[in-house]
């Protein structure tokens, strides 16, 4: 296997007539969705689209998007997952940026990228999910006859372009290799010891690197996905209990929210047998509750879309390390440095800059030798922009995000560390802390919470609680009761819009 676009092809002959993937419109196996995605690859030849040429996905998550993303592999095309939540001036500007000759797109969203064609000449063709004026209908697609074209794949070359999940800021396209997308794959495959009788129930979005891991190692295993367009609580539970799942894949908000949801108390877990989180930090509490309610642990990783997928994570059966993000993946390398001084290591226990190297190390931004630089040194070690501590055992623990730290009165405090010690008090149901500024201390700590429901908590009640846990310094200065916390379509918490969403 040389890179992603093998996958289905091998799979379907190891593991043909299984179920591959369920979402609510259709039920395949592997045999059909490799069928399927050959005629995807097969039409785009017939349409020029050569190889190294950049094909976008612009689409919730739905079948018709992984035989899309699996056919412009086999086509040899560079493919472009694009958020769905990006707005028309956004998509149009990742569109140019990439050079995208074509875009797969739902029938409802045709019309918009249909109409960036007259600005971006590049943009020659639009593929609808559905009928769409303008566009070309996927069932067209679907019953092209030629044959699929062969295609040789070099492994250091580009097969993705992957945008950050903008979090912090203007997403960036990360350029991923073939070899770094499928030693993800093929990682997340084994670490948690995916096989072919697990079935994965996962909202994660498709174009984002911790939904393509867990979509695509679990297709190496053999096992099933079963893809929710988007995520609701109750109907995951569901799915859950009714597809007898083994394996529960989401970020922080997602577990938050199933344990605040009615139809926990009822639903049937008893199927699982591990889960994963990651994508930002959890609570400690969310963990426990969650562990207790499913009887399955909650494994943490961490990764980022600059090394396409997973850099650290707990192997499945190593000794629980609570906190911890676990340790450096399998041909992949961490250390923490000095955040003075990158060369230096800092000492075991000391918060320095998480530094990734090896072969999921993305190419590059696309477009952007300046940003490039700054974040891959020359020998190769990739600025993730985390603090984070290591132990002696190479365990890491992640203390936040660089550019999330809140100066107050001189002192450094990171939002993730108030964040956990609010969400460990019974009425706390979601918690997210933000900056706000204030002449005296430059910023303070404001802490925006979502109460548990039934439960009205009170501002000094929550502050009161953080003096047993908190260094005075650290202590949130305000708290603001909202109803639902900002996120991204990932379903990461924007800390950097509290501010200007519930500031008057
Ligand atoms: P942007 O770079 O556009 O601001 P983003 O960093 O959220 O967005 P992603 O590539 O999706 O985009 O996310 C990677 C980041 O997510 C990491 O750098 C880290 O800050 C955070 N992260 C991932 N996993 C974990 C985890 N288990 N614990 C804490 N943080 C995590
Ligand atoms: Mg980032």
């Amino acid at each position: 296997m040389d890179g992603p676009g093998d996958i289905l092809r091998v799979a379907a002959a190891r593991f043909g007539a299984k179920t591959a993937l369920v979402t609510a419109t259709r039920t395949l196996t592997f045999t059909e969705l490799d069928a399927l995605s050959d005629r995807v690859a097969a039409w785009l030849a017939v349409r020029g689209v050569r190889p190294g040429q950049v094909v976008s996905l612009y689409a919730q998550n739905r079948w018709e998007w992984v035989v899309t993303a699996h056919g412009a592999l086999k086509a040899g095309a560079v493919i472009n997952p694009v958020n769905v939540m990006l707005t028309p001036e956004e998509l149009a500007f990742v569109l140019r940026d990439c050079g995208s000759a074509t875009v797969f797109t739902s029938a409802e969203q045709a019309g918009t990228v249909v109409e960036l064609t007259r600005d971006l000449p590049e943009l020659g063709t639009v593929v609808a999910y559905g009928e769409a004026d303008g566009a070309v209908g996927f069932a067209e697609v679907l019953a092209c006859t030629d044959p699929v074209p062969e295609v040789v794949t070099d492994p250091a070359a580009p097969s993705t372009i992957g945008y950050t999940s903008g979090t912090t800021g203007h997403p960036k396209g990360a350029v991923q290799s073939h070899r770094a997308v499928l030693w993800n794959c093929a990682t997340t495959a084994t670490v948690h010891g995916r096989h072919a009788g697990d079935v994965v129930v996962t909202a994660l979005p498709a174009p984002h690197v911790y939904g393509n891991v867990a979509i695509n190692g679990t297709f190496l295993a053999g096992g099933t996905v079963v893809l929710m367009e988007r995520f609701a609580p109750g109907e995951a539970l569901r799915l859950i209990g009714e597809h007898r799942a083994t394996l529960f894949e989401g970020v922080p908000a997602m577990y938050a929210m199933l344990l605040a949801d009615p139809g926990i108390a009822d639903a049937d877990l008893s199927s699982l047998t591990r889960c994963t989180v990651g994508g930002q930090t959890i609570a400690l509490s969310t963990i426990e509750r969650w562990e207790t309610r499913s009887g399955a642990p909650l494994i943490e990783l961490w990764g980022m879309t600059e090394i396409a997928g997973l850099g650290t994570t707990h192997p499945l059966h190593a000794p629980p390390v609570p906190g911890s993000i676990g340790v450096s993946l399998p041909g992949v390398q961490v250390r923490i440095a000095d955040l003075e001084d990158v060369r230096r290591d800092a000492a075991p226990g000391v918060p320095g800059e998480l530094m990734v190297r090896g072969p999921i190390v993305m190419i590059g931004y696309h477009g952007n030798p300046t940003a490039t630089a700054e974040a891959i040194e020359p020998d190769g070690w990739l600025h993730t922009g985390d603090v984070a501590t290591m132990d002696e055992t190479g365990h890491v623990f992640v203390v936040d995000r660089r550019k999330d730290m809140i100066i107050t009165g001189g002192y450094n405090v990171y939002p993730a560390e108030v964040e956990r010690v609010l969400a460990g008090h019974p009425a706390v149901a979601m918690v997210a802390v933000g900056p706000v500024p204030d002449p005296v201390r430059g910023e303070l700590a404001c802490a925006y919470v979502v109460p548990a429901a039934g439960t009205s908590p009170t501002e000094e009640e929550l502050i009161a609680h953080t003096a047993g846990h908190l260094a005075a310094y650290k202590r949130p200065r305000l708290v603001r009761f909202v109803d639902a916390l900002p996120a991204t379509s990932t379903g990461k918490i924007m800390r950097r819009e509290l501010i200007k969403q519930f500031t008057p």
